[in-house]
């Protein structure tokens, strides 16, 4: 059933198809907000909640990692900032008679919009073996079942235990001590399919895999690159803080296969230019480069700097980097401009014109999200973007530096706190001392290798701390198969999606609140942690009245899991640990280097920003001691005559999995998401006129073939040869082993298709 809509579903999927925007938010992204807060929420709910979103004194948006400045607006949100709370403070209930009236094949019937639509989770639910319907259990009947499994597996790594990226760093921290007490560092996260690229490449290069910019950095830099991402959509604050920097002076690149409208002008609703005239023009010179062609382009862009005189920071290049003698000679070697007109599908000229302003600019800024690293060679990618970026000595000064711009809202803290398969001694021998045990060092399972070891067997208890783990990964029948294999599937959620609806021969809902709610514990009224894309740590508070009087939040939900699997083997006080999350960030500023004093840090209004050496002064940790040239043969996808290149892609009506209507309005389309994107004259040539259907197949070197039937032709103008459809509708296209090298990151930017007459109606 994977990638047809439901026959049971009553959600209609009929795409209409207008003009694309050239301009993003304005009035109407507020009114689009309002109505589906008000929808969702009422009018009083709504003014209460939105007017807390990203204060200092109240919670952190779930929408996405993107920072807030120390001057905070009366509405410090955004449209889907707005879309995100309003899916989370929804008024609507699933109770215990709504899992009577539905069974789970009734469920798994339903697309992943109708399902969100149903509202908050009020119970922990149970699916026994063998029985069709989810019943409530008292929490103490959860954790029994949770002990029954885990203390039952041949071996620790038998389970597997996945974060999604809105846990917060309190409840990470313990999530990952929990599972090394146990025994696995079976940690895979939502990480592993987004910026495990940029953290792969920069921990080589720089030797830390987070950005090296704050906000500020924005308002000082010349020139600001945005490469393989769509503010609008993903990040939509972003684009206030690219209005402010193109106000100071700044220039902006775009490079993207599609034109974007937030990137092309940004109407900013705080102000009366951007509510009633005409916003600001924020691209200064769009790219549009092929799928899968940014390799080629920077390793174009760094050839031509090598040759211009006076363009090399030579200073900084010797004392601060290694390796630049090798990068250069092979930079230099690399001077083919046919190769790379192929590669990029741009003009020679287009070329020269960025080159024109990057060697104008003293300062230059890289920003970057999953159109880079969701490639088979995007950790290469990565890296010759770090040698564009040391060449002119644009790390570690004022005004540039590198950007991977982070989606989910605490993805980055989470890795930061430990969720990670493949932890380093030092934060391993930290964690023995705090608490007296000795953590597996055998590195665990990441996504694909979880969803593997599934698949084989070899993995018997999936737990997820919050996520949608089969509509996020790659070979939706392939995942579901092994997800279905397991004795024990476990999801603490808010609302409802489709992975509880895959189940395990037993398997456990367990609802937990969300970041609008007042989390009230034993000592008291408790706050948790985040940190953003740009490494700042806060506190979030919510204040709303949880959704049911049955909630756990997710450290409680931890703390009591502990206690019942591990019982008096554990000298951890996760009971103390539950009552007053204070005594955490305590251990947790005795394990991880700048949390120390964390409760008196995270009590400044804004929080604080953690160290980073390459930022701060220079200091590069990486085996060499500075940062690092490197050089990889330049490669870039193809499709052969009749083929297209398809990258899987946001609507602006979604935020990862979570669909929060039909509509992508910037791109013009309403009402449904089975659409391609493909351009006017590709589809012309393969014989499908606009409106037309087709089935979409993807073509692998080892002959197989996998196939999404019924999408809408819509003619667009991305790049020529590539295409663009939604996920999860598309990740069946995708096999498990196409992954990025060295991330393994599935890589869903570069999948060969071909269009085919449908082969059902
Ligand atoms: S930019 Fe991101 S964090 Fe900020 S309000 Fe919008 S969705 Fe939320």
């Amino acid at each position: 059933m994977a990638g047809k809509p439901p026959a049971t579903d009553p959600v209609q999927d009929a795409p209409e198809v207008g003009e694309p925007q050239h301009s993003a938010v304005g009035l109407p992204a507020i009114t689009h907000a309002l109505r589906i807060s008000q929808k969702q929420m009422g009018v009083r709910r709504t003014a209460l909640t939105l007017l807390r979103v990203n204060q200092k004194n109240g919670f952190d948006c779930p929408g996405c990692a993107w920072p807030e400045g120390d001057q905070r607006h009366t509405a410090e949100f955004c449209e889907n900032g707005a879309k995100a709370v309003a899916e989370e403070a929804t008024l609507r209930r699933v109770t215990p008679e709504f899992f009577t009236a539905h069974s789970v094949a009734d469920l798994a019937g339903r697309s992943g919009y109708w399902l969100g639509q149903q509202g908050r989770l009020t119970q922990p639910m149970y699916l026994a073996e063998g029985a069709d319907h989810y019943v409530p259990v008292p929490w103490e009947r959860a954790f029994d079942i949770l002990g029954e499994e885990l203390t039952c597996l041949d071996s620790p790594d038998e389970a597997v235990f996945y974060t999604s990226g809105r846990t917060s760093n309190e409840a990470a921290f313990l999530f990952q001590l929990f599972a090394r007490e146990y025994g696995t560092n079976n940690l895979p996260d939502c990480s592993n399919m987004c910026h495990e690229s940029s953290g792969s490449a920069l921990t080589e290069t720089i030797g830390i895999g987070k950005g090296s910019v704050l906000l500020e950095d924005l308002y000082k830099a010349d020139l600001i690159i945005v490469a393989g991402q769509n503010p609008g959509t993903n990040h939509p604050r972003m684009l206030t803080a690219l209005e402010k920097a193109k106000a100071g002076g700044a220039k902006i690149i775009s490079i993207n296969p599609l034109p974007e409208a937030g990137l092309e002008r940004f109407k900013n609703p705080q102000t009366p230019r951007g509510l009633a005239g005409g916003g600001t023009a924020l691209t200064d010179l769009f790219l549009q480069v092929r799928l899968g062609g940014d390799q080629a382009l920077f390793r174009a862009l760094n050839r031509r700097i090598l040759e211009a005189e006076g363009a090399v920071d030579e200073d900084f290049i010797r004392e601060h980097t290694h390796g630049y003698e090798a990068f250069a000679e092979a930079a230099r070697a690399d001077d083919d401009w046919t190769e790379t007109l192929r590669a990029t599908g741009l003009t020679r000229e287009e070329i020269e014109n960025a080159l024109g302003m990057i060697l104008d600019s003293r300062r230059t800024i890289v920003c970057w999200a999953m159109g880079l690293t969701q490639h088979k060679h995007s950790v290469p990618t990565i890296r010759e973007i770090v040698n564009f970026l040391l060449l002119r000595g644009n790390i570690g000064r004022p005004g540039a530096g590198v950007c991977p711009v982070r989606g989910h809202s605490n993805v980055q803290g989470d890795r930061t706190m430990g969720i990670f398969e493949r932890p380093n001694d030092a934060f391993l021998d930290a964690l023995e001392k705090e608490f007296g045990f000795a953590p597996p060092r055998e590195h665990g399972f990441d996504v694909v290798r979880a969803i593997r070891a599934l698949r084989d067997g070899q993995a018997k208890v999936f737990f997820a701390m919050g996520g949608n783990f089969v509509s996020a990964t790659p070979d939706t029948d392939v995942t579901e198969a092994a997800v279905r294999r397991a004795r024990l599937t476990v999801h603490v959620s808010t609302k409802l999606n489709r992975s509880h609806t895959i189940t395990g021969a037993r398997a456990l809902i367990l609802p937990t609140l969300g970041r609008t709610e007042r989390d009230l514990q034993d000592s008291g009224e408790q706050f948790v942690t985040v940190e953003d894309s740009m490494g700042m740590v806060h506190a979030s508070r919510g204040r709303l009245e949880p959704a049911s009087p049955h909630l756990l939040s997710e450290t409680a939900i931890v703390a009591r899991m502990a206690r019942r699997v591990l019982g008096d083997t554990s000298r951890t006080p996760w009971a103390t640990f539950e009552k007053d999350y204070a005594t955490i960030r305590d251990r947790i500023g005795h394990v991880i280097p700048g949390f120390e004093d964390f409760n008196t840090k995270v009590a400044r209004p804004g929080g604080f920003a953690l160290p980073h050496g390459p930022r701060d002064d220079r200091r590069f940790p990486t085996a060499t001691g500075k940062a690092n040239f490197t050089s990889a043969p330049v490669e870039y996808p193809t499709a052969p005559e009749g083929r297209l290149l398809l990258q899987t892609l946001r609507s602006h009506d979604q935020y990862n999995t979570t669909i929060y209507g039909l509509d992508d309005r910037y791109r013009g389309i309403k009402n449904g998401r089975r659409v391609i994107l493909v351009h006017p004259d590709d589809a012309r040539e393969l014989g499908f006129a606009d409106g037309e259907y087709t089935d979409i197949v993807s073509e692998w070197t080892d002959g197989s073939e996998r196939r999404a039937p019924g999408f809408r032709i819509v003619h667009y103008p991305t790049a020529r040869g590539c295409a663009a459809a939604y996920y999860p509708e598309t990740n069946v296209l995708i096999p498990l082993d196409h992954t990025a090298d060295t991330s393994n990151t599935p890589a869903s930017k570069s999948v060969v298709i071909r269009l085919e007459q449908p082969q059902e109606s």
